[in-house]
């Protein structure tokens, strides 16, 4: 289906990790994208981003904002299937399949956090790598020399089945998209802050918000500064009623 001429698959939790398990490819790297309704107002205005999404082996809707508006189109989406349980079911699916796992981004310190909890979480889990995202270089953005082919290098050296990257949107998004076909993973996932909550660094919201579709809300009040981000959000409600399933 489309909402705003941006694709989103219709699944729930099951069928993506069924589908995500059996994509794993080195030779085809499969890509997964998660998201909200900020993505979706941001794919609206960079067309990278929208081809992006348009190609990706597989698109689930992040945000709760997604469900909604896809009732709006009248194609109800099953469920929201959030990027940190989709990550968290994938690493399960690692632990007991032989699969390995690079966590790359976030602050330095947290992947390697991340992986730490996931491996007590998941005995048997093979951590191939971690790295922050940090470095100097196109696709962080900071400045200097670069030392993003060093990071690639890595990478490509230690051929993980599933990369997860955690440059926050969409900037994790254009990294993938212009490395997923020489890095060598079998799965490439952008993740967000999801190390950050999965490494106990930052607090998800209680579940009776998650389950009220409330989550966002929660977010803003813990982290104001998000205010200028969710400005997207009326903006995406307003088109989503007046377009529908049409571009912007
Ligand atoms: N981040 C990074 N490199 C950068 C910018 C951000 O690794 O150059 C990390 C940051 O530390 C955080 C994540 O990217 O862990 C962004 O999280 P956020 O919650 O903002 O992303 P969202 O889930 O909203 O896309």
């Amino acid at each position: 289906m489309r909402i705003l001429g941006v694709r989103i698959d219709h699944v729930d939790m099951k069928s993506a990790v069924k589908k995500a398990a059996e994509s794993i490819n080195p030779q085809k790297p499969f890509v997964i994208v998660t998201p909200n309704s900020e993505i979706v107002v941001k794919a609206n205005e960079e067309r990278p981003l929208l081809d992006f999404i348009e190609n990706a082996g597989m698109v689930v809707p992040d945000g709760i904002g997604l469900v909604i508006g896809s009732k709006l189109v009248r194609e109800p989406l099953k469920e929201r299937v959030t990027g940190i349980d989709l990550m968290v079911e994938l690493v399960k699916y690692a632990s007991t399949n032989r699969k390995s796992v690079y966590f790359l981004g976030g602050k330095p310190g947290v992947a390697e956090q991340a992986a730490e909890k996931l491996k007590e979480r998941f005995p048997g889990l093979e951590v191939a790598g971690a790295h922050h995202g940090y470095f100097k270089g196109l696709h962080t953005g900071a400045k200097g020399h670069s030392e993003e082919l060093a990071v690639i290098e890595d990478i490509k050296a230690k051929k993980p089945d599933m990369l997860f990257v955690a440059f926050g949107a969409p900037k994790q998004e254009y990294f993938i998209d212009a490395y997923k076909d020489i890095l060598g993973a079998g799965l490439l996932m952008g993740v967000g802050g999801s190390p950050d909550v999965i490494s106990g660094n930052v607090k998800r919201a209680p579940e009776i918000y998650q389950k009220m579709g409330l989550e966002w809300a929660y977010r803003l009040a813990k982290e104001p500064w998000r205010i200028k981000r969710a400005g997207a959000l009326p903006i995406f409600a307003l088109n989503v009623l007046i377009k529908k399933d049409r571009p912007m």
